[in-house]
């Protein structure tokens, strides 16, 4: 195995934040790239991506313990603006 070094390598910790963006497509293009090279070198982090796309799957939507506060809150935004427009 060769390890390439990465000047912008992404953190566990950084990589779990943006885990939903990344799946649901919203996550900028440099930012999937330091992403998916972070999963390259991280089990841990590939097995909890696995797991967040079984969830997802299986839910349709995310648990909400995984949704962070800001995520939560631009989440209920968005409902409640849909729900005026009715
Ligand atoms: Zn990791």
């Amino acid at each position: 195995m060769s390890s390439r070094p990465q000047p912008e390598e992404m953190p566990c910790n950084e990589l779990v934040e943006l885990v939903t963006d990344y799946i649901e497509g919203r996550l900028p293009p440099r930012d999937v790239k330091r992403f998916e090279d972070h999963l390259e070198i991280c089990d841990g982090c590939r097995t909890y991506l696995d797991q967040m796309r079984e969830t997802i799957g299986a839910l349709g939507h995310l648990p909400e313990k995984s949704i962070t506060p800001e995520a939560r809150d631009r989440l209920l935004e968005a409902f409640r603006t849909w729900k005026w427009r009715e």
